[in-house]
Order: structure tokens, then C-alpha cells, then sequence
């Protein structure tokens, strides 16, 4: 393929890259060639001069650019779009989560995990939802959107387009909405049986935490006859999983009420009144100094504590904090859910701090369950910083 528009990198600064690995930082940069624009398509070559693949240019970030190919002979164009999200729905399908009753709800395309850094696309019964995270995903917008109306045919009757928020960020002008059709008139997003409001225009991230859908599952599989706390709960994924295994009982915590409505909507919709399921509006730090003694299970869902590698340090006390805290008055037999979606927390470090906390509350405790990310939002073999999602299901004794 020919691209006019080129970088070089610095000595030795290839090496990553020969190694599959999609990002190439701003400083290992030596040269540029060509009227290069934010979102241009460039060819990345070694010092020397070696091709190595092409990718999105960024000027200004620290990811400079994002491979999307390390072969020469590729070329992106609209073929290489359809096969590329072709394969993801493949994929998808192979896993049982698309195309089959009681499952309507999936990511479609996670980002460097299916070879397209920059841009995620999450499913809800037949409507996807982009989220492009940089200039070059802005830019191939239309391909992608060609692409997914491609690969899904009668599967897909609407693309909402959410990045306004992300690219702003990194200073590009934009405005989200619908690109594509709408949401059916029935429509009707499911989990594993379970039906969902999602607030696609308002919500968090794309409307809705798709990542935690087998973590749900299992939840669902200990509930029966239990009573549940979902701290951090937003708009009750996990509540509704534990209603739907039979739980006696199941309140979400939160500290906003507009998730906390919808999470009241969600049990409803699946038949839970009032009775079975209540809300708590509070800070969960705050609340569980209360103590949560009335509980068979307690779920700790926080947002990602460390955004970055340099906030890893007060991220990790804020998990031992709000760990130790739980297990404080968590009663004797019951058990623990707690995550982490920090990227810059690992499974190691994330474990450590869970034991600290079970140290600092002077309580026995057992890993049942090593919990991640599901098979959905797959981490490339050359890219391991994608595996971000973990957990423990903790027995405390
Ligand atoms: N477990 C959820 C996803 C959690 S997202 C699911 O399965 O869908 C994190 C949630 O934490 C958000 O809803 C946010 O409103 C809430 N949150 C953030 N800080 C909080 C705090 N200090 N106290 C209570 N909730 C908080």
C-alpha cells in the first residue's frame, strides 16, 4: 500500500513494535515525513527504514500512533473494515452471545484486543454504540459504520455514536447522537435472561458495565435464598443476577440516584418489587462504616481508583481501605465480590491488597474465585496491558 505520509522511529524503538505491540510513543519518534494531520493513516518505519505496518497518527498524544497493521501487503480500505469487525462478530457468535435467546448484550469490538486500537463497540440488541478514542477512529467513522451495517445486516437497526466526551480530551471538536436509524420500538437488551434498561444517551461509558457479565453469572449461581449488597452498583447488573438466582433479598448502593432509578427499573422489569429489592443512596466508604452484618454477600464494584500508573499507589489504599472496611462486619460465612478495573493494578498487586485488608479487619479468609474480564473484551497475546477487569470471590471466615 501506498502511504505518503510516514514516521520514523529511533534506533532500537522498533522493537516493541516487531513484536506486534500497537503503540508507538511520541518519543520514539525521530522523523516525519509528509503533511501529516491528526487522524492520518502513516507508515511506520525503523530508523533504518524497514516498514513495519501502518497505523493512526495522534500528534500530541503520548500514544503518537496506533498500529492497525503490521503487514506490508495490508490495505485499509473498506474491505479491510468489513473483514476486520466480520471477525469480531464471528467471534462473538462463536462465544453464544450474539444470535441466541436470553443473550443480546456484548461487546463488538474491544479496542486493541480485536486489532483496532482506538475504538470500542458495544452491542444491545441490535443497536451498537461507538466509542472512538482517537483522531484516526473519528476519521474512519464512516468505514466502520459501513462495516457494522455490513457484518450484521438484519442484526443491527441502529449506531449511536459516543465520543464526544473522550475527544474533547484530546481537543477534537465533536457531538454525539445517532449516525444510523434508532433503537427498535422494542426493544429489548438481555443478559442472560435477564432485560435491561440501558441509557445509551446518558449512562456511563456506553450505558452499561458489559464487562462484569459472567462475574453476574456466577453471583447469580450463590444466590439462592441469600441477601445481597451491591455496593457501587450502578444501575443493578449485578442485582438483577442475584434476584434472578433467587436471592431473598438484594440492595444496591450507590451515590447517584439516576442509577440507582434505572437499577429500581431493572428489578421491576424482571419481576422484583420493592420487597425483594431496595436502594441506598450513599457513599460507599461512608455507609459501610455502618457495617453490613445483615449481609450473605456484599459486592464491591468501584470505578478504576488509578487511572494511571503514577495514581497506582493511592488507587491500592483506596482498594485496601474500602476492602477492609467490608470485611470489618461482614458476618462469618458470608461472602465477598470485590473488583478491580484499574488497568494499572495487576492481579498480583490487586490479591496482595485484598489479604492486606483481610490482615488490617483481623479476618480469616479464603480466594474461592479468581475473577476477569470476559471472553468478549479478549487482551491481544502482544498487547497484556489490555487485561484490566479482576476480582476475588473471598470467603471470610
Ligand atoms: N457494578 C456496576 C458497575 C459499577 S460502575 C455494574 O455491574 O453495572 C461504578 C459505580 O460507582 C457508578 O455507578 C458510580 O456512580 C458509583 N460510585 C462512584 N463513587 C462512589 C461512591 N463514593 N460511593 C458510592 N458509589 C459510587
Amino acid at each position: 500500500m501506498t502511504v505518503e505520509k510516514a514516521i520514523y522511529l529511533k534506533p532500537k524503538k522498533e522493537v516493541s513494535i516487531l513484536r506486534r505491540h500497537p503503540w508507538v510513543f511520541s518519543g520514539a519518534i525521530r522523523a516525519i515525513e509528509g503533511a501529516v494531520q491528526a487522524g492520518d493513516l502513516v507508515a511506520v518505519h525503523a530508523n533504518k527504514g524497514r516498514l513495519l505496518g501502518y497505523g493512526h497518527y495522534s500528534p500530541g498524544a503520548s500514544i503518537a500512533v496506533r498500529m492497525l497493521t503490521f503487514n506490508d501487503e495490508e490495505i485499509i480500505d473498506q474491505d479491510w473494515w468489513n473483514s476486520k469487525v466480520r471477525s469480531a462478530v464471528d467471534m462473538r457468535k462463536q462465544l453464544g452471545l450474539m444470535g441466541v435467546a436470553g443473550n443480546s448484550i456484548c461487546r463488538l469490538i474491544h479496542a486493541e484486543g480485536d486489532g483496532a486500537s482506538g475504538l470500542i463497540v458495544d452491542y444491545y440488541d441490535r443497536v451498537a454504540v461507538i466509542q472512538t478514542h482517537s483522531a484516526g477512529m473519528r476519521e474512519a467513522l464512516d468505514s466502520i459504520q459501513e462495516a457494522l451495517i455490513h457484518s450484521l445486516g438484519s442484526e443491527l437497526v441502529g449506531i449511536y455514536n459516543k465520543s464526544a466526551k473522550l475527544l474533547r480530551k484530546l481537543k477534537i471538536a465533536a457531538e454525539d447522537g445517532w449516525i444510523y436509524g434508532a433503537a427498535p420500538d422494542d426493544w429489548k437488551p438481555l443478559e442472560y435472561g435477564g432485560a435491561f434498561e440501558i441509557d445509551i444517551l446518558l449512562g456511563q461509558k456506553t450505558g452499561f458495565f458489559v464487562d462484569q457479565r459472567e462475574n453476574r453469572a456466577l453471583l447469580g449461581r450463590l444466590s439462592k435464598g441469600k441477601s445481597v449488597l451491591n455496593v457501587f452498583s450502578y444501575t443493578g447488573g449485578f442485582s438483577v443476577a442475584a434476584l434472578l438466582g433467587g436471592a431473598t433479598k438484594v440492595d444496591s448502593l450507590d451515590s447517584s440516584s439516576r442509577a440507582l432509578e434505572l437499577a429500581q427499573i431493572n428489578a421491576e422489569a424482571n419481576g422484583f418489587g420493592k420487597d425483594a429489592h431496595g436502594c441506598i443512596e450513599a457513599d460507599a466508604m461512608e455507609y459501610l462504616k455502618s457495617g453490613v452484618t445483615g449481609y450473605d454477600i456484599v459486592v464491591l464494584d468501584p470505578p478504576a481508583f488509578a487511572k494511571s500508573v503514577s495514581a497506582r499507589h493511592k488507587a491500592v489504599q483506596g482498594y485496601k481501605r474500602i476492602n477492609s472496611r467490608a470485611l470489618e462486619s461482614m458476618k462469618p460465612g458470608s461472602l465477598l465480590f470485590t473488583f478491580s478495573c484499574s488497568q494499572a493494578v495487576d492481579d498480583r498487586l490487586f490479591t496482595h491488597t485484598v489479604i492486606s485488608a483481610a490482615i488490617q479487619a483481623e479476618r480469616e479468609v479464603q480466594i474461592l474465585h479468581r475473577l476477569h474480564q470476559p471472553p468478549d473484551h479478549p487482551v491481544s497475546a502482544f498487547h497484556p496491558e489490555g487485561s484490566y477487569l479482576k476480582g476475588l470471590v473471598i470467603r471470610v471466615n
